[in-house]
């Protein structure tokens, strides 16, 4: 890959991104700041450049997600956009949905929902699923750990199901933070009323990560946190389980 100030870092056979085996390329740029970033990296914005620079660049990435396309056919999978926030780069997003359309390959577009909302609906209908993260809904809690408002992140929820967006919801367990009964009551009362998605991905904290903090010289809010139990997981499971929610660990 030629260096560009878009993806990061593009990682192969990955298979916790979305259906099968998958192509991820990491957006840089994220809006948000959660305590429990794994890419704290990728957080900065990259400096700008002009369109003939972004065909450049999209044309680059696409020889890369093409080296990978045995795997996507052998397995149902295909290429996961993911962060950062890949819609803070929506015009080189939308390059290469359509180009990967053009050229049959499945397309997932890995959101926390902290974006323009009119991207966020355009890339919905172009990728063939969205992930997306729902954290918490308390909006004092949201700012705390994240370091911005709830309100377009749910928003945003609605709006896709309005437009019956196909979407993954992904839930990540952080202990002491969305790892509450009083959260998950609340995340699952939002998603009843307010939208269509009745299947949920649980993403346990993992302390993968955690040494990059170090060498950037960022505080790591996590430091002396643990993993969840296997036993905790499985109630929060249960938790939605027991609302009508279909419920996957991981992915
Ligand atoms: S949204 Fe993702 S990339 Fe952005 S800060 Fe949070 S965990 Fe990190």
């Amino acid at each position: 890959m030629l260096e560009n100030p878009y993806v990061f870092k593009i990682q192969r056979y990955s298979i916790h991104d979305g259906p099968g085996i998958r192509t991820t390329l990491f957006f840089q740029g994220c809006p948000l700041s959660c305590h429990w970033c794994h890419n704290p990296e990728s957080q900065a914005k990259p400096l700008k450049t002009d369109a003939e620079d972004m065909d450049r660049v999209a044309a680059d990435l696409m020889e890369e997600i093409q080296k990978d396309l045995i795997f996507y056919d052998d397995s149902g999978g295909g290429v996961t956009f993911s962060g950062g926030e890949p819609l803070c780069q929506p015009q080189l997003l939308f390059r290469l949905l359509d180009q990967c359309r053009e050229k049959e390959i499945h397309t997932c577009v890995d959101t926390s929902g902290y974006g323009d909302t009119k991207a966020l609906l355009k890339a919905a209908k172009k990728a063939e699923l969205i992930l997306y993260d729902i954290k918490l809904v308390d909006e004092k809690a949201h700012k705390k750990y994240t370091g911005k408002s709830i309100a377009l992140v749910l928003d945003n929820l609605k709006q896709l199901s309005r437009q019956k967006a196909a979407v993954r919801l992904r839930f990540p367990l952080i202990p002491q933070v969305t790892d509450t009964d009083e959260n998950i009551g609340r995340v699952i009362a939002f998603l009843k009323e307010n939208t269509i998605y009745r299947d949920i991905h649980i993403l346990p904290f993992h302390r993968a990560g955690e040494g990059k903090y170090q060498s950037l010289n960022i505080k790591n809010y996590m430091e002396d946190i643990q993993p969840p139990s296997e036993e905790r997981v499985l109630k929060v499971k249960k938790q939605f389980g027991s609302r009508g929610f279909s419920v996957t660990i991981g992915g």
